[in-house]
This record gives structure tokens, sequence and C-alpha cells, in this order.
């Protein structure tokens, strides 16, 4: 559809300084580039420029489901509490839904992800095998009352989101759909021009959920990710961990109590008894559910990841400090020899050796060196407990894993039958018995993404535009627009590139160059035409390259088709692979 637009009533207003509250690239320059603007915490307003780009990405999210066999319909943003009650969510979920009630009083809320609405949906529509499997997606509005809203557009409160459902008779069905997402998730990371893994999350979790998030590069990223050269890829939340072993100096001797007065941390415990960090034991206290007492081990230079303790002791919650006065625990030198009656103790698996260890004593102010597993202490599991750090082995190919760090774009999971059990929502498998669905739900966030292009792709002068997300492809900018001949011919080539389907705006305002190579420059679209007085004196206007600052001289007859063809060429990398 033909765009002929002008700068001079283009509302985008931009900004020369960055904003205070903006704290990286992406969120000052959509800001500055006059793309949003804040409302609330979280809450924005998307204007032309930043809807243009969104339909963009909505767009090619919109094909490559489309070319998976998904489909697009949509649900309302109003949710009933029936429906999350009934899933066990309603209570689970916390201060992060919003909750409002109708004027009648009834419970609703404003839906963070659609599982409840769409599993209430196809229970009572779909019946039998042989409709199966079904695949749905919507593209629109969420509220997610963040605890900490931040970083623009990368973590709001209300934004966009493509989500699919799927539901299958067979798991085989499932792992079929979910292959075919994960690959459209990697097409469309590609085609936003973005650099991008796919890594685990939650391997290894109890119940054997299957999910892959994909991660945009990025140094201002939430996620830290621990990657290796074979290919495999973890978020630390999750990643299964194999610390590397070294040969303990410490040879086997005999337990030995050893005062510690006032000893606080791992570094003076280690220096006061003479014995590597990772040598020392860090233990930790945890209540389950049914009031048990736990003690996760860790070695002492690592961290206990409180993801994986939950794994180990579902539903675990580590001890706050009024716990350990009352029951009586001396929190700074807890250890595995002769716990509390009762107590269960789940150590890392890394400490399963023949090192003698450096422990807590449950004594204040005393530790104990020399301790080993099986001869001083019982361990009732071992576990993978700690956070996964650069350095540690890939547990694919045991090379070294690097650090990197991640913006989660999209992810994909495999539901099993959570909610089609917990809703009540079968079918009539093909021996005649009622079954629950298998089901699969796959996320993009469109709007993040947006902030995740602006990541990956701005410099020192403002963003520069992938053409595929770019909220317009070309600028026509006559230097003086006062001069007829130089306003005319600009005006002649944005109408002949309008014309031929390519969006083009014409910077006609009567500013300085400065000023609108400045702008131009800020919002970032991908090529800019320059006409002057001087080029035109040679038949010729400038042609540039955002990216690379290339500037080409282009003859006036053939400009058009010059520039059309070069964005031809920049559309054609970015563009849906045939016959994927
Ligand atoms: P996070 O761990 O970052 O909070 P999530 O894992 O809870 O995200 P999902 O439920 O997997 O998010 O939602 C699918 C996608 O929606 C995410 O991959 C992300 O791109 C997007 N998304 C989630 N929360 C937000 C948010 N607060 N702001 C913007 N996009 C979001
Ligand atoms: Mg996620």
């Amino acid at each position: 559809m033909k765009i002929a637009l002008r700068f001079s009533q283009l509302y985008a207003p931009t900004l020369k300084e960055d904003p205070a509250e903006a704290e990286i690239p992406s969120h000052k320059l959509l800001l500055r580039a006059g793309m949003i603007r804040k409302v609330a915490a979280g809450i924005y307003v998307f204007l032309p420029l930043a809807w243009r780009s969104i339909r963009k990405i909505e767009q090619i999210v919109r094909e490559e489901m489309n070319a998976i066999g998904s489909q697009e319909m949509q649900m309302p943003v109003v949710q009933p509490a029936e429906l999350w009650l009934e899933s066990g969510r309603w209570d689970l979920y916390g201060p992060e839904l919003a909750r409002l009630k109708d004027r009648q009083g009834r419970d609703f809320c404003l839906g963070p992800t659609h599982e409840e609405i769409i599993t209430a949906l196809v229970r009572n529509e779909l019946r039998s095998y042989r409709e199966l499997p079904v695949s749905l997606y919507q593209i629109h509005t969420k509220f997610r009352d963040e605890m900490r809203p931040r970083f623009g557009l990368l973590r709001g409160r209300e934004f966009i989101m493509k989500d699919a459902y799927s539901f299958h008779s067979t798991e085989e069905s499932l792992q079929e759909h979910y292959d075919d997402q994960a690959g459209a998730y990697g097409r469309i990371c590609d085609r936003l021009g973005l650099e991008w893994r796919p890594v685990v999350a939650e391997s290894g979790q109890i119940g054997g959920k299957v999910t892959t998030e994909f991660m945009a590069l990025a140094d201002n990223g939430e996620a830290e990710l621990v990657y290796c050269d074979c290919g495999w890829a973890a978020n630390v939340e999750a990643a299964e961990t194999v610390v590397s072993r070294h040969q303990s100096a410490t040879a086997p001797r005999d337990l030995e109590m050893v005062h510690t007065p006032n000893v606080r941390t791992i570094a003076e415990l280690a220096g006061f008894l003479g014995i590597a960090e990772h040598d020392t034991v860090k233990t930790m206290a945890g209540k389950t559910p049914d009031g048990a007492l736990v003690f996760f081990c860790v070695p002492g230079d690592r961290d206990l990841n409180p993801i994986k303790a939950d794994w180990a002791a579902p539903g675990v919650e580590l001890l706050a400090e009024e716990d350990f006065e009352s029951m009586n625990l001396p929190k700074g030198s807890l250890g595995p020899v002769s716990p509390p009656e009762g107590t269960l103790v789940i150590a890392d698996r890394s400490l399963e050796s023949e090192v003698s260890w450096g422990i807590g004593a449950n004594e204040n102010d005393y530790h104990m060196l020399g301790a080993q597993p099986g001869r001083d202490f019982v361990v009732s599991a071992w576990a993978d407990l700690v956070t996964a750090q650069p350095g540690d082995a890939c547990p694919r190919c045991g090379g070294a894993l690097q650090g990197a760090r991640g913006i989660e774009v999209s992810q994909v999971f495999q539901l099993g039958t959570k909610y089609s059990e917990a809703m009540g929502a079968s079918f009539t498998d093909e021996d005649g018995t009622e079954k629950p669905f298998i089901m699969g739900c796959y996320g993009v966030g469109v709007t993040r993404s947006l902030a995740a292009v602006i990541e990956q792709h701005n410099d020192d002068s403002g963003i520069v535009w992938p053409i595929s997300v770019a909220p317009l492809e070309v600028t026509v900018i006559p230097l003086s627009v006062g001069d007829d001949e130089v306003f005319h011919t600009a005006e002649r080539i944005w109408q002949e590139l309008a014309d031929v389907g390519v969006e083009v705006i014409l910077d006609d305002r009567d500013e300085r160059a400065g000023v609108k190579f400045a702008d131009n420059d800020l919002i970032g679209f991908p090529f800019q035409v320059v006409v002057g007085k001087k080029g035109l004196a040679e038949g010729a206007v400038e042609f540039k390259d955002r990216r690379s600052g290339e500037r080409d001289l282009v003859s006036l007859e053939s400009a058009a088709k010059t520039i059309l063809a070069a964005i031809c060429t920049e559309r054609s990398r970015f563009a849906a692979r045939q016959n994927a």
C-alpha cells in the first residue's frame, strides 16, 4: 500500500538529550526518536513510527505462524476468575495478576497469558482425536503487574505478545509441532535481524518439562547465559551444572573441631582454616511445605540456585532470619554433620568425592576440618544445586562454558496435560477412551523484540534499523526547501518511490541541514536520499546507507530505479525463506 508521508506532518517529537529516566540504548532511543511515550510505569503509548515497526514485527510473526499451520484468532483481555480457579492459578499467580471486579462484584483478571481461556474453549468444541492436532494463535495486549517494570519496552506491564497454543492426541504430535514452532521462532529472529541463540531453560526439572528460550544477545539483557562452542547453550537459571572438580590438595584426615570466632564469610573461613574456598562447604537451611528441615550443601565458592533447590525439594522455602532464632539454629555455622533430628541433607553432586571438606559444626563459632561424606555425614540426596557459570564443563561435550547476556524474546513450551487435566479438557481417542489433551504453548514478545532489535542495532547517532523492522525504508531530504528545483526534484523522487511501493518520507521541513541529518539519523531510516544544489548542478543526488555511512552519487534519471534496486536487495535479506 502506498505511503506518502511528509516529515512536517509526522508525529514524532524527537528529543536532543537522553531522558534521565532511561538507562539503556533501546529505551533512550525509543524516547528520543519520538517513538514511545510513558503513561505510567511500564505502560506506554506507541507513536506512529513505533506502531509501524510493531506492525511489521507482527506481520513477520504472522507469516511464520501461518506457514506452520497455526491459525490466527483473538481472545479477550478480560478473563473471568472461575477459569483461573479451575486451573489453580488464581491463587498461585500472585500480585503480577491484575485482578478486578465487575459491577456485580464478580472477579476478573487482565490476561497475562491465555491457557485458561483457550483450554476452556476447546473442551467444549474439540471432541475427537480426528480433529487433532489444532494450533491457534493471537497477537495482542497482555498485562502483567511486574514488580520492577524497567528498561522501557523490555520489561513493561502492558505489552504485546504473540501467543500460540496447540492441542494433540499424542506426544509425537506435540513434539512435531513444538519443533515447527521452534523453527518458526528461529526464522522470526533471523528476519528481525537479531543475533540470537536458542537456550535450554529449566532442563532437568522434575516432571521433565521441555522448553526452549530464544535469546537475543545483548550486554543489557537480564538473562545470564552459558554456552559452548559445540552449540549447547542454557539460561544459568536452569542450566545443568557440571562443576569442574579439581584434585583437592587436602588429603583425607580425621575430623577436627576448630574454634572460628568472628569468621563470617567463606573467604574468611577458608583463610582461617588454611584451605581453598572450593574445599569449604556452604550449608543453607530451608523448610518444606510439610515442615521438614532441609540442609542444602554446595561448594563454598558457588551459589545455591533457588530454582534447583525447589526441584530437589519441591515447595521448599529458605529460612528467614527469625526462623533461625525460633529454631535455635546457628546460621553462620550450619553443616551436614549431626544436623537436628530429621533434617534432610541434600548435597550438590560435585561434593561427592574423596575430598575432605571444611564445614560448619552446627555450633556457633565452630567449624570442622576433614569432613568426608559417607564417613562423617549422611547425605539424603545428591542433586545439581548450583548456578552454572563460565568455566564449568559443558554437559553435552565437556568443553569449557563461556558466559553471555541475553534478552528472552520468545519461548516455546511443552505443557503436557497440566491444564487439560486440571480443567477437564479431554477428547475421545481412537480406542474410544477419554484422554486429556496434550498441549504446547509458544510466546513471542512483540514489543520486547522491538526493543531487542534496537539494543543490537544502534550507533552514536541513533537507531540503525534492519530494513525489515524499520518504520520507513527511505527518507528523501531536500537540503533547501526554498529552492524550487531542489524541492521539486526531491518531491518527484519521493513520489516515484512511493508509486513503486517503497515506504518513503519527504523531509519537507524548513530546517538547517544539520537538524535534518540529526533527526533522520536518530530515527534511523535505512536509506537517505539527499537532494542539494551542488549535486543537481552535476545532475545527481546523494544516496546514503545509514548503516555503513557510505554515500554514492546517483544520476537523476536513474535515481528511483537505483534506489529501488538497493532496497529490494536489502528486503530480500530478511524475506521469508521460500520452501522453508
Ligand atoms: P520474563 O522471564 O522475562 O519475565 P516470561 O518468561 O515470564 O518473561 P513468557 O511467559 O514466556 O515470559 O512470555 C512470552 C514472551 O513475552 C517472553 O518471551 C517475552 O518476550 C514477552 N514478555 C514477557 N513478559 C514481558 C514484559 N514484562 N514486558 C515485555 N515483554 C514481555
Ligand atoms: Mg518465558
